[in-house]
């Protein structure tokens, strides 16, 4: 590289490496398999790119972890944090006790969130946001005098987090073979995955039918068992499921006939990923409780939080009594400033305006020309997160037979070719940044193509594609 960007971190990859498997434990990792492939040490990004420490440049397909929703480098959010850390670096919202940043925070958002959700319960993450709502809900029916109103329906294949409660309302089976999941009372029924379960009937039909699966279960348990359904609008590490548009109508009208809390978990559609301020909005319904966090502060800092509706914030504040949970991190000033600053630039750069107007459409375009690749059964996308199926025949769609191998094998070519895309199983999905422009839009569906043709080589090699 001729001119290799300035790295803050001086000590040589190899030795960052060996300290990195000596003595850090990663998340969702396999250990072992680390110790073969060492660790890329990303050091520093800028705009939708992020680069490792050797200089090699990635475009970053996946915003981080699905939360980068204003691009890398924005000194706006480093001032904000300043600022704030040596006016007030701590302090705590228990007791009786608020600050600015807080109050201003829990403002903003109810003002962005629908109509009748106006009070904000705030966390470190995502994952202590649903741990709230599980706690919230079944403190909400008790007080209510219907404490047995305690079990919580989530969906198979679903993410809400991964601690002991919010793994629990996840459908991730891996994820419950590991520490005895799910916790009581959270029932799965089935995800409205039309290409992967459901490609017999209409995606309308197939819509309608998965959300009945909520009512079969009510009528099951009886309604004066059920507290809440929990559902991302479009599933994300599920592999970027988009349901038919029959599906949250009917979840909806269900919930609401049953006398059901409804649960958006918003963490990845929120703050602008499908083009408007929460994804709820793009499906025309109305929750009684928001999970937020990632996009909520581009992820500079650590911070999520549950948007909550009067009726449920007016009943507990009517009923009285406390409710025994909170974070010592809950609406952390700093994290606070720094999400409301984030906030105030997604709000005045139009960037969302911008998503939904442009840039989804043209997303759209190149990601579904993407589909005509011989590799690809469906390729699906909705604002800015999108997904490509991959299939080892093309006419039948038909799913490979060592699941989640082609996945791996063109994940690591994206990489190679300085893209990160996610392979979950053999679904290929990406998430930008919102601000990502035509160009490299264009530049992103290049390379995916340019890598899809190499991932296809290899396979056909090895095998694994029908003749
Ligand atoms: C990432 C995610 C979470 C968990 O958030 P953390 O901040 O990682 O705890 C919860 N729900 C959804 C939909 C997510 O994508």
């Amino acid at each position: 590289m001729v001119n290799p960007p300035p790295m803050t971190n001086q000590k040589p990859t190899k030795i960052l490496q060996e300290l990195d498997l000596t003595h850090h434990l990663h998340p969702f990792t396999d250990q072992k398999e680390l110790r073969s492939q060492k660790p890329r040490i990303i050091v520093r990004g800028e705009g939708i790119y992020i680069y490792d420490n050797d200089g090699k440049k990635y475009l970053d397909g996946m915003a981080g972890l699905w939360c980068v929703n204003i691009g890398y480098g924005r000194s706006e959010l480093a001032i904000a944090a300043k600022k704030q850390m040596e006016e007030l670096p701590y302090y705590n919202t228990f007791f009786q006790t608020s600050h600015p940043p807080a109050i201003e925070l829990a403002t903003k958002l109810a003002l962005l969130a629908p109509e009748g959700l106006d009070h904000v319960f705030f966390s470190g993450s995502g994952s202590e946001a649903n741990e709230t709502n599980i706690r919230l809900v079944r403190h909400y029916w008790t007080s209510l005098g219907m404490p047995e109103k305690s079990v919580i329906v989530s969906r198979k294949n679903s993410y809400h987090g991964s601690s002991m409660g919010a793994a629990s309302l996840g459908g991730m089976h891996t994820m419950h073979a590991q520490g005895g999941l799910p916790i009581p009372d959270i029932i799965h029924i089935n995800q409205p995955y039309w290409y992967g379960e459901g490609k017999d009937v209409t995606p309308d039909e197939f819509g309608l039918m998965k959300a009945r699966e909520l009512k079969d279960v009510i009528e099951k348990y009886g309604r004066e068992r059920i507290g809440a359904f929990i559902g991302e609008p479009i599933q994300g590490a599920g592999g970027v499921i988009i349901p038919p548009d029959t599906y949250w109508p009917e979840i909806e009208r269900i919930c609401r006939e049953s006398d059901i809390l409804l649960i958006v978990d918003e963490v990845i559609c929120g703050f602008g990923r499908l083009g408007s301020w929460f994804g709820c909005q793009q499906y025309g319904v109305k929750p009684d409780i928001i999970t937020i966090a990632k996009g909520m502060s581009s992820g500079y800092q650590p911070i999520g939080g549950s948007i909550v509706s009067t009726k449920i914030a007016a009943t507990l504040e009517q009923k009285g009594g406390e409710f025994n949970h909170g974070y010592t991190y809950s609406a952390h000033p700093v994290s606070a400033a720094v999400s409301l600053e984030n906030l105030r630039i997604l709000e005045e750069e139009n960037i969302i305006e911008k998503v939904n107007s442009h840039t989804a459409k043209y997303m759209a375009k190149k990601w579904h020309a993407l589909g005509e690749h011989p590799l690809v059964g469906e390729a699906r996308v909705n604002g800015l997160m999108g997904a490509l199926e991959l299939t080892p025949d093309k006419s039948s769609k038909s799913p490979f037979t060592d699941s989640g191998h082609a996945g791996i094998i063109t994940r690591n070519i994206c990489l190679n070719h300085g893209l990160i895309m996610r392979a979950v199983e053999d679904k290929m999905i990406i998430s930008p940044p919102l601000i990502i422009k035509a160009s490299e839009i264009d530049e992103l569906t290049n390379i995916v193509w340019t890598c899809l043709d190499k991932s296809q080589k290899e396979l056909k090699q090895k095998g694994l594609l029908a003749s």
